[in-house]
């Protein structure tokens, strides 16, 4: 591969961290690398935080500051206004979740809806996302998916969630930014593609405003793209898709083994790899007519899309391609690349404490159980201090 190994350098990657924030980025990783630490940890807090017991404060000071903005969106406009100075622009994530009342639906769509007020102003927020399940029931898409009538009362509410979906990309479309729709279960998954799909075909006739989300860790995905391709030049529009490898591996592989169906997660983590792989390729083979966000902490992935940009002679900064990392991970890649000129975004994701903590559980398990990611982070980190400490 031709272009330089540039996610070794410390000094850039941490420019943003004061030396108490990197030891406290250390104790962390190296907590969250115990793997019985993690387990017996998770349960503890949910237990503290349903028993109400005054945790909030302890978790706030830990594990959600350092992967969270803040409570609020104002709360995170310290971080995003830093980040912003070093070339990487934020992603607001209102990432509470399992709530399921058409109130709270509603007001998911709010907070995106003011978050796009805000990106309006600021240019360190130039997108905007939220994820299928915020903005509608889970019981209704897997419904939606499997073909079945719904209800009259159903099909009155699947409505107020096409109206949701509406609402956030024409404001996408009227305010020149970008919005990016996550991807969640398979099993919910074809009703949301299907209502992705028809704001694609909506909203992304002159450029793509809307993105879906493919994770690669299923196999079906690179048919899929296809067809979906096929289907955008027949009709007129542009594709926009933010890839990622999938973080719900482990509930998938059970489910369908409890049920008996094959699952439709690929083979190996080498087999997701390649596929991964395939579609970053495909996509750069197609940019005329798909734009992409990669979401990715995987290092060869990230070297490979710049080695591809560079091949195809893709300026760094065209706004066709995006780089992207979750806060307070792998900023390694996200620093390092944004020093090159490249576009980079980080997802904050930001919520009451007690209702970000199934995302915050998701990412000390997926700490712990990716082998080598929290290594990696810890080598990183300790090479900082070293660094820091010969000055
Ligand atoms: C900006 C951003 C947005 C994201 N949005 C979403 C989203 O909308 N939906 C979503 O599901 N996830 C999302 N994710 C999470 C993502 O799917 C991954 O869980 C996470 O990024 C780890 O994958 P990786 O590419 O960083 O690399 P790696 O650490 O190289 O890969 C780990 C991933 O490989 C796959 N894998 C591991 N072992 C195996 C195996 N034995 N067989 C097959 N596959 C295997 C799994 O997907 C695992 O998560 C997002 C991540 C980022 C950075």
């Amino acid at each position: 591969m031709s272009v330089e190994r540039i996610f070794d350098n410390t000094e850039v990657a941490f420019a943003l961290k004061s030396d108490s924030e990197l030891e406290r980025a250390y104790f962390l990783f190296k907590m969250i690398s115990i793997e019985p630490l993690v387990r017996i940890g998770t349960a503890a807090t949910n237990f503290a935080i349903k028993a109400h017991l005054p945790v909030e404060g302890l978790i706030r000071a830990t594990v959600f500051d350092h992967f969270c903005g803040g409570v609020s969106e104002n709360d995170c406009l310290p971080v995003i206004n830093k980040m912003y100075e070093k070339g990487v622009s934020s992603v607001l994530d209102f990432s509470v979740e399992g709530k399921e009342s058409e109130k709270e639906f509603d007001n998911a769509r709010d907070v995106v809806l003011k978050i796009m007020e805000f990106s309006k102003e600021l240019k360190a927020i130039p997108i905007a996302v939220f994820k299928p399940t915020g903005f509608g029931r889970f019981y209704l898409y897997e419904k939606m998916g499997k073909g079945e009538t719904l209800t009259s009362a159903e099909q009155e509410e699947w409505n107020k969630v096409i109206g949701r979906y509406d609402g956030v990309c024409k404001k996408a479309k009227d305010y020149n930014i970008a919005v990016l729709i996550d991807a969640e279960e398979s099993w919910m998954q074809d009703a949301a593609d299907a209502l992705v799909t028809d704001m694609m075909k909506k909203y992304n006739t002159e450029k793509p405003v809307v993105y879906n989300t493919l994770q690669m860790y299923r196999h079906d995905r690179m048919d899929f793209l296809r067809k979906e391709h096929e289907k955008a030049k027949k009709e007129g529009y542009k594709l926009g898709y933010k890839i990622v490898r999938g973080a719900y591996m482990e509930k998938e592989n059970e489910r369908a083994e409890e049920k008996g169906y094959p699952t439709p997660i690929c083979a190996s983590k080498l087999a997701t790899d390649e596929n991964f792989n395939d579609c970053l390729n495909y996509i750069l083979e197609h940019l005329e007519d798909i734009s992409l966000f990669a979401g990715t902490h995987n290092e060869e992935s990230s070297y490979l899309l710049m080695d591809l940009m560079k091949r195809k002679g893709v300026e760094h900064n065209d706004s066709r391609v995006w780089f992207g990392q979750l806060y307070g991970m792998s900023d390694h890649i996200s620093f390092n690349l944004s020093n090159l000129g490249y576009n980079v975004a980080k997802y904050i994701p930001f919520g009451p404490v007690k209702d970000v903590m199934p995302y915050l559980i998701r990412r000390a398990e997926e700490n712990t159980s990716v082998a080598g990611q929290t290594g990696r982070e810890l080598n990183l980190l300790s090479k900082e201090k070293k660094r820091r400490k010969t000055l």
